[in-house]
Formats: structure tokens, C-alpha cells, sequence
């Protein structure tokens, strides 16, 4: 893995002679700053960032007058502490998801982990970045989990280490297409922690691609909680409804 990552790097530094870099997400423009870990002018502009204090609860906007968004005010108490996200799931940022998501578009792993890490205070209180796992069987079909790929990005700039540390023991039928309570029973019981012992005590960031009800991330950081870890939660988008 390690040679194949210097390897590839070595290929794009010979690539980037003679080819200028484009945004990984229209492939038309150049990136802000010519790196490949961002996005062009025209494509950030498209994406509603998180803006302001943040709702500590899902990391989205506040859109009110309470210390947390309306769309947490409604739901249960949550089993993390805290949240970070980079925009609300619409527009522009929807497509660079959904693209990251379904279309195999790996390399926007890149600007969307630069991004999150931007996010996050203080790294060096989390001993380890957890992505959500997915089973072998979506794997197979997908080819990739894209929480590890966005978690290996956010892992290269925070200095926080990566660890699988969430099982997928049961495969789910697709959330997207459950209702907000069929979504939770759907997901109960989906996930084991590997070396539970490793983690007690620890503080542990939780990442996602976006967050709608929760219920996926809830159930992931119950059992971390439930192994004595205490959890915070980073997403790409949060999904908002007002
Ligand atoms: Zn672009
Ligand atoms: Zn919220």
C-alpha cells in the first residue's frame, strides 16, 4: 500500500510537468492553489460552508436563535460529544458527495479531507479517527468505502492515526431509502468494535460521509461509548431541513 501511495505520488509529480492540475471535482479549472487537495474557484462557490458557530450537536448551521439547529433540538439526546462538518448537504456540496459517494470519484477524498481538518480543534486530543465501516458485500459492489478514504486524507492532515476500529456485522438494507425510524431499527446491531480495551479512556473522532437522522453515526458511537471511549463525530455535509 505504502509503495503503491509513493508510487503514485511519483506519477502525478511527472504528470504535473506537463499537465497543469484540475479541480477534482469539474475537472475544468484549476484548483484554488494548484493543489490537487482542492477544489476550483467556480466549484467552492457552489457549496454552502458551514458558516458561523456551529451547531454542536451535528456540526451543521445553528439557523435560529437556541445554541443548537432546530433539526437536533427535535431528535434524542445524541451519544457523542461534539460534531464538525464542512458545508449543509445541498447544491454543489450534494453533488461532490453523492460523485464521492456512488460515481467512484475517490480523488475528491482529497479537498474534502483538507477541508474537515480545517475543521477540527485541537487534533492531538483524539487518539484515533474511526470511520464508519461498510460490509464486505457493499465493498465488493462499490469497490471502496469512502469514510476510510476521506478518513486517510483527514488522517495526512491532523496527524490523528486511522483505525478500523468498527466492524460491519450485519449487512443493512440502504438507509437512503428508510424512513427516519425504520432507519434506526435497520441499523441496530450492525456493528461490533474490534479491541474494545484499546480505546477505553480515549477520546475517538467518528467520521461519515453526511449525516441525515443519524442513526448511523448514533448506533457507531453508542458502542464506542459503551467500550469507554468518549466520541466526537466529523462529517463531510450535514443534511438540514430548515
Ligand atoms: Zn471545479
Ligand atoms: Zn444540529
Amino acid at each position: 500500500m505504502k509503495a503503491h501511495r509513493s508510487l503514485q505520488r511519483l506519477v502525478r509529480f511527472f504528470l504535473s510537468i506537463f499537465l497543469p492540475e484540475r479541480c477534482p471535482l469539474c475537472g475544468e479549472e484549476p484548483p484554488m492553489d494548484d493543489s490537487p487537495d482542492m477544489f476550483c474557484k467556480n466549484c467552492l462557490m457552489s457549496m454552502q460552508f458551514i458558516h458561523g458557530k456551529p451547531c454542536p450537536v451535528c456540526g451543521g448551521d445553528i439557523n435560529g436563535i437556541f445554541d443548537t439547529c432546530p433539526d437536533c433540538l427535535a431528535e434524542p439526546a445524541r451519544p457523542w460529544k461534539r460534531a464538525y462538518a464542512i458545508f449543509r448537504y445541498k447544491e454543489g456540496a450534494a453533488v461532490a458527495v453523492r460523485k464521492f459517494k456512488y460515481g467512484k470519484e475517490v480523488a475528491l477524498a482529497r479537498p474534502f479531507g483538507r477541508l474537515l481538518a480545517g475543521t477540527i480543534e485541537h487534533p492531538e486530543q483524539y487518539s484515533e479517527i474511526v470511520p464508519v465501516p461498510l460490509h464486505w458485500i457493499r465493498f465488493i459492489q462499490r469497490g471502496y468505502n469512502q469514510s476510510v478514504l476521506l478518513g486517510e486524507e483527514l488522517s495526512r492532515w491532523t496527524g490523528i492515526p486511522l483505525k478500523r476500529r468498527l466492524k460491519r456485522i450485519r449487512n443493512t438494507k440502504h438507509q437512503a431509502f428508510l424512513e427516519k425510524e425504520e432507519r434506526k431499527t435497520n441499523i441496530k446491531g450492525a456493528f461490533s468494535v474490534r479491541k474494545p480495551e484499546q480505546i477505553k479512556g480515549k477520546r475517538v473522532l467518528l467520521i461519515d460521509d453526511v449525516m441525515t437522522t443519524g442513526s448511523t453515526l448514533a448506533e457507531c458511537a453508542e458502542i464506542l461509548t459503551n467500550a469507554g471511549a468518549i466520541v466526537d463525530i466529523a462529517i463531510i455535509a450535514r443534511r438540514q431541513t430548515r
